[in-house]
């Protein structure tokens, strides 16, 4: 991956997937919407999810935990999770400080190009070849072939104090919860780390009513980490885009005496060594992130002491019991002999309750 000057065309950084494999163990991969929808229907289909298409939500009744659709259909959940993006409803209907508006960023413009004029034009047609990014607007060249553009609003919605509901019946992931600029290439990355985060924290649910304390578990592992990124980006976005010639030098030069920069500048692809010192490697946090890991700090889930589940145990075992009697046909002993049985029957029984309670006492 190549960053070109706008201006001149001069690369000043290049990024190499050897690199990455050398500090990570992973590529730096980047891959299209229409590539990746695909993959994860395979995996809805394999898991024989029940996908509903083509459905507006309209509404969410906070109340009975329900998503209403513009048809009028209401559908009841344990859980809603708000996975709608930037104009997200849910957040905007359930969660908490949800409906303020969003502060506006800068603009995105879409534009297409055909290719056969950009591989004709020798300057311009190893676009083609390779993944690169511009950094300035004065790209003329490129902008003169244009023939479609539009623009596109980039909005960053304020933090939300928290990401679920009151009732912690509704939660939000991805764009809903923390949209971002996208100048850190790391807003659906995020969204898809939030899905095995929270699929680890309500693995670990033993009920219904455990889900709320998992809801906040998953907010907690994963708000700082968003709002880091979600600073990384404002920060990338004013050096990218900074104007003033003196610091697009500066900006230049700490880029090409980069050790992890490949452009040419100051390294080899033996200097691995080197390449530890420069900023790829510094990128732990963001690159060398493992959610699985990070969520296998909340421990299993302990139920709280709870009278009922004793009782509950006791009469297992009374029903066990009862049984057993009638079994062994010890009713006839008991009315032929005396009380011995019925008391020696209370005594186990008392035996049994007080094991249960401190069963549960111990477990809580
Ligand atoms: C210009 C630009 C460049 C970007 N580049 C990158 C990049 O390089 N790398 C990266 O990681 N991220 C990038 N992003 C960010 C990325 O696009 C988002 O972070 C990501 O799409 C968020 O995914 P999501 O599933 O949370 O939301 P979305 O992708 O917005 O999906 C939300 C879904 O919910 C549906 N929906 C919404 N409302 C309703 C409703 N009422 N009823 C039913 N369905 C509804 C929508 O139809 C949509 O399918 C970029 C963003 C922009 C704007």
């Amino acid at each position: 991956m190549r960053l070109h000057r706008g201006d001149t065309g001069e690369v000043i950084r290049t990024r190499d997937q050897d690199d990455y494999m050398e500090l990570y163990g992973y590529p730096f991969w980047q891959v299209l919407r229409e590539a990746y929808v695909p993959v994860m229907m395979e995996v809805v289909k394999k898991y024989g999810v029940n996908l509903r298409l083509i459905c507006r939500v309209k509404d969410i009744d906070q109340k009975a935990t329900a998503v209403i659709l513009d048809t009028g259909e209401r559908i009841e959940a344990d859980l809603i999770v708000g996975a709608d993006g930037i104009r997200t409803i849910v957040r905007r209907s359930a969660v908490p400080g949800g409906d303020v508006p969003m502060d506006t960023y800068w603009n995105a413009y879409i534009c297409r190009i055909p290719k056969e004029p950009i591989l004709q034009d020798p300057e311009l047609a190893f676009i083609m070849n390779e993944h690169a990014l511009w950094m300035s607007a004065n790209m003329d060249q490129v902008l003169n072939l244009i023939t479609y553009c539009k623009r596109w609003k980039v909005v960053e919605p304020p933090e939300l104090a928290t990401w679920s509901n009151e009732k912690g019946k509704c939660v939000l992931i991805g764009d809903a919860a923390h949209a971002m600029i996208p100048a850190a290439a790391q807003g659906a990355g995020m969204g898809i780390e939030d899905g095995p985060a929270i699929a680890e924290c309500l693995d670990r649910a033993r009920n219904l009513s455990d889900i709320p304390r998992l809801l906040k578990a998953f907010e907690t592992i994963r708000k700082p980490r968003t709002t880091r990124v979600k600073h990384q980006a404002r920060a990338n976005a004013e050096i990218f885009m900074v104007a003033d010639p003196e610091a697009q030098r500066k900006r230049d030069h700490e880029w090409k005496s980069d050790p992890s920069n490949r452009t040419g500048y100051n390294l080899d692809k033996d200097k691995a060594e080197e390449l530890k010192q420069g900023s790829l490697a510094k990128q732990n946090w963001l690159l060398g992130y493992d959610v699985y890991e990070v969520v296998s700090v909340i421990p299993p889930l302990r139920n709280k002491f709870c009278l009922a589940n004793a009782v509950r145990r006791t009469k297992n075992w009374t029903e066990y019991w009862e049984f057993r009697v009638h079994e062994k046909g010890w009713h006839g002993n008991a009315r032929a002999g005396s009380s011995y049985m019925n008391v020696l029957a209370m005594l186990v029984h008392m035996k049994r309750f007080m094991a249960c309670v401190m069963r549960e006492v111990l477990r809580y």
